[in-house]
């Protein structure tokens, strides 16, 4: 299996520079919480309560179009139409696959493209985000990470993604909707505007998720998990931690060489955790890389420093990556030997869907903590 050498990212650090904006020339409404949304109503002469109608129209109902706001004047819908954009990115391909889950492609209003995933369960629904367009990080085993970094989503097309997902499953509206942002994207290289559509989603007048319901997945930017460990009201903490020695991870994900194993688990022991919560460990495996019996005890010991539950996340194939995945017969043995050292693992198969797979089914260790 090849191994890649040093990348020179880690030299150039591009997550420490902003990454672009979306340029946009006309104010977009879902980019604005309730109370942003109550002045600009203030500002044009109308009520402030005008501001809380139509954010529930546009976050709780996923109202797109102006015509559906009835309980607004005609007038002021035909003031507020050209001064304003209420849309959502839109999917301009959906791919199901037989684990019930749909990928969904949005173009953005600039032509960008990113991906999401809906992914319904018996008793909730979880859909997979995306935050960036691109990802600076580079990982080289994700497809994502060989495009570079082209722009941060902004808080509404965050959130557009949620609503756009919803209204194309109408009927799934009600169960229970975990968010994860484990689409394209390092979400800590875009805090600001995923707090803020994080602050918009679980507003109780808009779609009032749960902040216990919302994850969020990095790569160990840990400049980033500090800064989030800071809120008051955040989603939870997912790690991909992906490789067990410094030698291995720095070779597949340049940030270790910044930020190194001792470095994230001193960043996770200090992270402010709730009570009962607990980080999620992704550790991908790739085939002689990443996937052996000794990583599995590593992994063990690493996971073990702080409540943690552990997602093994199969290596999903792309063109050019030089990677493979892992044997079923391997991903079996990894998933005994985690649970038998007393975590919960469960492994993730195909496009983001949990299922048991070669542990039989999903596998949970008496609670350590
Ligand atoms: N950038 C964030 C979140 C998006 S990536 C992060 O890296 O955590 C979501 C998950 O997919 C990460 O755990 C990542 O390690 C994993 N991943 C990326 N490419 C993959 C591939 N080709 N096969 C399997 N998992 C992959
Ligand atoms: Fe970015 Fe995550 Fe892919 Fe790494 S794994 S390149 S952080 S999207």
């Amino acid at each position: 299996m090849k191994v890649p050498g040093p990348h020179p990212l880690a030299a150039s650090r591009p997550w420490d520079r902003p990454a672009p904006e979306l340029a946009t020339p006309v104010l977009r409404l879902r980019e604005l919480d309730r109370k942003e949304l109550r002045a600009w109503f203030t500002a044009l002469g109308e009520p402030a309560f005008r501001g809380d109608q139509v954010f529930e129209g546009l976050q709780r109902h996923g109202w797109t179009s102006w015509d559906q706001f009835s309980q607004v004047s005609k007038d002021l819908r035909a003031r507020l139409s050209p001064a304003s954009d209420i849309s959502v990115p839109v999917i301009t391909e959906s791919i199901s696959s037989s684990d019930g889950s749909t990928k969904h492609a949005f173009r953005l209003a600039d032509g960008q493209q990113v991906e999401g995933v809906y992914m319904p369960y018996a008793r909730r629904t979880t859909l997979c985000l995306s935050s960036q367009v691109g990802c600076a990080m580079g990982c080289t085993f994700c497809a994502t990470g060989l495009m570079g970094i082209v722009r941060n989503l902004s808080a509404g097309e965050i959130v557009g993604q949620v609503v756009a997902m919803l209204n194309a499953h109408p009927a799934e509206g009600g169960a229970g909707v975990n968010l994860v942002f484990m689409g394209m994207g390092e979400p800590l290289h875009n805090l600001d505007h995923v707090m803020k559509a994080f602050h918009i989603l679980t507003d109780p007048a808009g779609l009032g998720l749960s902040p216990r319901r919302i994850t969020l997945s990095t790569s160990g930017l840990v400049s980033g998990i500090e800064r989030l460990g800071g809120y008051a009201k955040r989603p939870r903490l997912a790690l991909s931690l992906n490789a067990t020695t410094d030698d291995y991870r720095s070779r597949i994900m340049p940030v270790n060489k910044v930020w190194n194993l001792e470095a994230l688990a001193d960043a996770l022991l200090h992270f402010p955790l709730d009570k009962s919560e607990r980080i999620t460990l992704e550790y991908v495996l790739l085939q002689g890389v990443t996937d052996s019996l000794e990583d599995g005890r590593r992994l063990a010991r690493f996971a073990q420093r702080f409540p943690s539950k552990i997602n093994l996340i199969p290596f999903n194939p792309h063109e050019g990556s030089g990677f493979e995945p892992p044997t079923e017969a391997r991903i079996g043995e990894l998933c005994q030997l985690l649970a038998q050292a007393g975590l919960t693992v469960s492994v993730r198969r195909s496009r983001g869907q949990d299922v048991a797979g070669a542990c039989g089914q999903l596998v949970r260790g008496p609670r350590k903590h």
